[in-house]
C-alpha cells in the first residue's frame, strides 16, 4: 500500500491584545490555550505576539499575521469600553463599516433583563460587527466573537477573558477550521504527570526519548513540583505516540501519577473516592493550601473530611495533640512533630488517612540546620505513619506550593502502595487517553 503523503501543517499565528499584556501586568494565557489546543490537533503554531490597545498597531498586526499564516487567532478587545478596538481594527483592514448585529443585540438585552438592570448604551458596541463577517456565539460570556477571511487566512476574533477564549477555541475555532483552513496532518498528543521527583531525574530517565530530531517530540515542564511530560507526534509519527507514552509510563513507574495532565489534588480526590477512603490534613507552613487543593473538585467532600491549620505551636498541641515535649526537644520542623500532626488530625477527624506538613517557608526563620525550604511531610493511617524530609529552593510561594503538592503526592503513593496488601507495588497510573486529532 502506497503511503499517502501527509499534508503540510497549516500555519497559525496568535495575537493577544491589551495594554496590560504588553506592559507585562498580565501573563498571556490565551496564547498558551491556543497553542496547546491547535498544536495538539496538528496545526503548526509558529508563534504569538501581543499588541497594545491601539487601532493602527492592531490593524497592522492583523495584516501582517494574515499575510504569513493560514489561521490567525486574535483574543481580546471585544468588550464595550473605549479600549476595546478589535472590531474597529478588523473593519479597517477589511475596508468595511461596523454594523449592528441584531441577534447579538437581542442576546445582550435579554442578559441585562436577567440581571434586572437597564442596559448601558455603551454595551451595544459589543453587538457591532464588521460588515460581512460571521458571528461566533459566546456561550460563556457576553462579548460575541466573529470570523472573516483576510487574503488566504482564516481570522478568528475571540473574547479576551481566558475562560471565554478557551471555550470558544474548543467549541468554534477547532471545528470550523477543519472546513476553513487546509486540513492538518493527523496528530496525536499525550501527557504524563509526575510529582515527588525532580525534572532532571525525569529528564535523565527519558533522555533518549527527548533528543531533538526524533519523530515523536517528548518534552518536560515543571510547575510547583509537578513535572509534566508532553508527547506529540504529527504525520506518520502520530501512530507512535501511544507506544512512546507507554514507554514513558514504564520508565517513570510510581513517580507518574496520571497519564493525562491533571493537578495532584484532583487526581488524589478521584483516587480516594474510587477506593472509598477519606483524608484529613494538618498544615503548618502551607496554611491550608493542601485543603484548598483537595477541594478544587466538586464532590470533594466524599474524600476530604477537613483540616487544621496548625500554625502556632499552641494549636499543634491543643488541637492536634502533639506533645509539648516533642516540640521543645525537636522543634516544630521535625520528624517527630510532623508524624504526631498526621496521626493527630487522623484521630480527631476520624479520617482513614492523615497528612501533615511543617516547614520553613521563608523568607525569614531559616537556620543552618533548618534553612528556608526545609520541609517535613507525613502521611498516616491506622497502621502507621511515614515521614519524608525535603529541601526546596525558591521563595515563600514556591516552597508552599511545592510542599502542598508533595504532601498530596505522599498520600497518593501511600494509597497506591496499600492497594495490594503484601503484594508487589501497584503502578496505579490512571490510564488516560491519547488525544487523537484526526486519522
Ligand atoms: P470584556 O468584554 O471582558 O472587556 P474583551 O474581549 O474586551 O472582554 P479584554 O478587555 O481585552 O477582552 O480582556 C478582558 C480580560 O481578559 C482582562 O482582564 C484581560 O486582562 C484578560 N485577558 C485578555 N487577554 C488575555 C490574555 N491573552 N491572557 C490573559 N488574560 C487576558
Ligand atoms: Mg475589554
Amino acid at each position: 500500500v502506497a503511503k499517502r503523503p501527509e499534508p503540510r501543517a497549516p500555519v497559525v499565528e496568535v495575537l493577544g491584545t491589551g495594554d496590560e499584556l504588553v506592559s507585562g501586568a498580565v501573563r498571556d494565557a490565551n496564547f498558551q490555550a491556543a497553542a496547546t489546543l491547535l498544536g495538539d490537533r496538528g496545526y503548526d503554531v509558529r508563534g504569538g505576539r501581543v499588541v497594545g490597545d491601539d487601532l493602527e498597531a492592531l490593524a497592522g498586526a492583523l495584516r501582517e499575521a494574515a499575510s504569513r499564516a493560514d489561521v490567525v487567532v486574535v483574543s481580546g478587545g471585544l468588550g464595550p469600553t473605549e479600549d476595546d478596538l478589535t472590531r474597529d481594527a478588523a473593519a479597517r483592514v477589511l475596508g468595511v463599516p461596523l454594523e449592528l448585529h441584531g441577534f447579538s443585540r437581542r442576546l445582550l438585552l435579554s442578559e441585562w433583563r436577567r440581571k434586572g438592570l437597564p442596559m448601558p448604551a455603551s454595551t451595544l458596541r459589543q453587538a457591532m460587527l464588521p460588515r460581512g463577517t460571521d458571528f461566533l456565539h459566546n456561550s460563556v460570556g457576553s462579548a460575541p466573537g466573529f470570523r472573516f477571511r483576510l487574503g488566504d487566512a482564516a481570522v478568528f476574533c475571540l473574547p479576551g477573558p481566558p475562560r471565554e477564549m478557551a471555550a470558544m477555541l474548543e467549541a468554534k475555532v477547532a471545528p470550523l477550521l477543519l472546513r476553513l483552513a487546509p486540513r492538518p496532518p493527523r496528530a496525536r498528543s499525550a501527557r504524563v504527570s509526575c510529582c515527588g521527583v525532580t525534572e532532571s531525574s525525569v529528564g535523565e530517565r527519558l533522555a533518549d526519548l527527548m533528543q531533538r530530531g526524533k519523530p515523536v517530540r517528548v518534552g518536560t515542564s515543571v510547575s510547583e513540583g509537578v513535572v509534566t511530560v508532553s508527547i506529540r507526534g504529527t504525520g506518520h509519527a502520530a501512530l507512535l505516540v501511544g507506544a512512546v507514552r507507554n514507554e514513558v509510563l514504564r520508565r517513570l513507574g510510581a513517580d507518574a501519577y496520571a497519564a493525562e495532565r491533571v493537578p495532584p489534588g484532583e487526581n488524589l480526590v478521584r483516587l480516594l473516592v474510587s477506593k472509598g477512603l477519606t483524608v484529613a490534613a494538618a498544615e503548618s507552613c502551607t496554611g491550608g493550601l493542601v485543603g484548598a487543593r483537595l477541594t478544587d473538585l466538586p464532590g470533594s467532600s466524599k474524600a476530604f473530611l477537613g483540616g487544621v491549620v496548625a500554625y502556632a505551636n499552641g494549636v499543634k498541641t491543643g488541637v492536634l495533640g502533639v506533645p509539648g515535649a516533642l516540640l521543645r526537644k525537636h522543634g516544630a520542623v521535625s520528624r517527630p512533630v510532623v508524624e504526631a500532626m498526621a496521626r493527630g488530625v487522623r484521630r480527631i477527624t476520624g479520617a482513614d488517612l492523615g497528612v501533615a506538613v511543617t516547614g520553613v517557608a521563608g523568607p525569614g526563620g531559616g537556620t543552618a540546620a533548618k534553612p528556608v525550604g526545609h520541609v517535613w511531610l507525613a502521611a498516616a493511617d491506622r497502621a502507621g505513619v511515614r515521614a519524608v524530609e525535603r529541601r526546596w529552593l525558591g521563595g515563600r510561594a514556591t516552597v508552599r506550593g511545592i510542599a502542598a503538592n508533595t504532601a498530596i503526592d505522599l498520600v497518593r503513593r501511600w494509597v497506591e502502595r496499600g492497594t495490594e496488601a503484601g503484594g508487589p507495588r501497584q503502578r496505579g497510573v490512571a490510564q488516560g487517553t491519547v488525544h487523537r486529532a484526526q486519522g
